[in-house]
């Protein structure tokens, strides 16, 4: 069989990878490339292969650089079942509508074309079948797969492959791992990572291979004392937060905070119709998730009195004559597009105000550039002078750090398997290989892109 690397090499996203047997080619993953500038038109390419010639697709979970190129494998050709998780059905569903519209704006203004349409995103949705976390699909003569939890978010999983012996190098059966995203352990709403109990291949992310995060105990104590900070001093607290996964923590944190009386009962608005709507779906897939402390007193782990959920534009607008000190959740997380422009545009010359970032921000966005210090950015050609305070909380991240992807890798005691790293910058990916060199996983590749290896 081979395995073709498709994307996230370079870099974090598209994440996209072909695995062909004899008896067919299965892609996992076929997500967009995000965080480049506002009018490239990469995700508008042809696909490097015959999306007509693909018979299966797996899909990691619902993030846009995982599932943002599915429309457009339907609308090419791509004529097969696409797996994913129940949950990881209905997140990208709403994922791929939100991003259409943004997809949309962005064409208007930089006269390109769309990767995909409407109709497209329908026929993409009714080729996906939800499954569930350890059943055995054959998705192939020869191919069982099966999706465990990633803990990375709703739905998330990485998904083990059962390879006949007739289909792999060493006559054996071998299993392939596909990371996907993984998530931290003790995250407070998600189950911690399914252990990894055997691998011959796996296919690892290293978005965080060289960073450990702080302590997530502490975080919620950290998020208590920015909040106080900025109130404290008449001002308001923006969260760029990414509408899955990060924004319900955020909303769950903040719910037992207010419960607790650590935080002051200030506006709270959640301003992102993806947020709102994903959040709506946490609140139906509760069953996934795990929650350690009460609801505060409405039973309702998402939402407290002073929370805003402001899904028209209408309503988005009306937070500009709110002048109380406040907090704002709004999208994008790398601050690349998305209602939490027009709130940068009006706090970040404020020094009363504050910015928190609580997500990974690509090379190239301005997520990056705040987050790196810059002094003055552009925001819709407007030269802003950062006056704000930037603020960090890394245990935020959905994506575990190194000492939790080396806990995910190391238990293949005495097996350790042959390791490709992908999902990362290439130092990074580097020095998480030297890395784990020194921890005895000697076997690693960081393979480039179009790559192909026989296995
Ligand atoms: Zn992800």
């Amino acid at each position: 069989m081979q395995l073709t690397f498709y994307g996230a090499t370079e870099q974090v996203t598209g994440s996209c990878f072909l695995l062909q047997t004899s008896k067919g080619r299965i892609l996992i993953d076929c997500g967009a490339v995000q965080g480049e500038s506002a009018c490239a038109t990469t995700n508008l390419d042809d696909f490097p292969f015959d999306a007509s010639a693909i018979t299966v697709a797996l899909v990691t979970h619902a993030h846009f650089d995982h599932t943002g190129r599915l429309p457009k494998l339907v609308r090419d050709g791509f004529d097969g079942i696409i797996y994913a998780t129940t949950p990881t059905k209905s997140l990208t569903h709403i994922v791929l509508e939100d991003s259409l519209s943004v997809m949309r704006d962005q064409a208007a203004k930089c006269g390109h074309g769309l990767p995909y349409e409407e109709a497209d995103v329908v026929a993409c949705l009714a080729h996906m079948k939800g499954v569930s976390y350890g059943e055995q699909v054959e998705v192939l003569p020869g191919v069982v797969a099966m999706f465990h939890d990633a803990g990375h978010i709703l739905g998330s999983s990485y998904i083990s492959l059962d390879i006949d012996g007739h289909e792999t190098a060493s006559g054996k059966p071998e299993r392939l791992v596909f990371s996907g995203d993984l998530g931290n352990d003790d995250t407070p709403i998600l189950p911690d990572t399914e252990p990894l109990d055997h691998a011959d291949i796996l296919i690892c992310e290293a978005t965080y291979g060289d960073k450990v995060h702080d302590d997530m105990g502490t975080r919620s104590d950290k998020l208590a004392e920015v909040v106080n900070t900025v109130i404290g001093r008449g001002g308001t607290l923006l969260i760029p937060a990414f509408s899955i996964e990060r924004t319900q923590e955020l909303l769950y944190e903040l719910d037992i905070l207010l419960g607790e009386q650590k935080i002051p009962a200030v506006p709270i608005y959640l301003d992102s119709p993806l947020a709102i709507r994903a959040t709506e779906i946490y609140r139906d897939c509760k069953s996934y998730l795990v929650f350690d402390h009460p609801a505060s007193n409405d039973g309702d782990f998402f939402a407290f009195p002073n929370l805003h959920e402001t899904l028209t534009q209408q309503e988005s607008q009306a937070i500009n004559v709110d002048h109380r000190p406040k907090i704002i959740i709004a999208g994008n997380g790398m601050m690349s597009g998305g209602r939490i422009l027009h709130h940068l545009l009006r706090y970040l010359g404020d020094e009363k105000a504050a910015v928190l970032i609580v997500g990974y921000q690509a090379a190239f966005t301005l997520g990056r550039q705040i987050q790196d210090g810059a002094k003055e950015v552009d925001i819709y050609h407007k030269k802003i002078t950062v006056k704000a305070s930037i603020h960090n909380i890394e245990a935020f991240s959905a994506h575990g750090d190194r000492t939790k992807l080396t806990k995910f890798i190391h238990p293949l005691h005495g097996a350790i398997p042959k390791l490709f790293l992908t999902h990362g910058e290439h130092d990074i990916k580097t020095r998480f290989a030297d890395y784990l060199k020194t921890q005895g996983i000697t076997d690693v590749t960081i393979p480039r892109i179009t790559q192909t290896f026989e296995l």
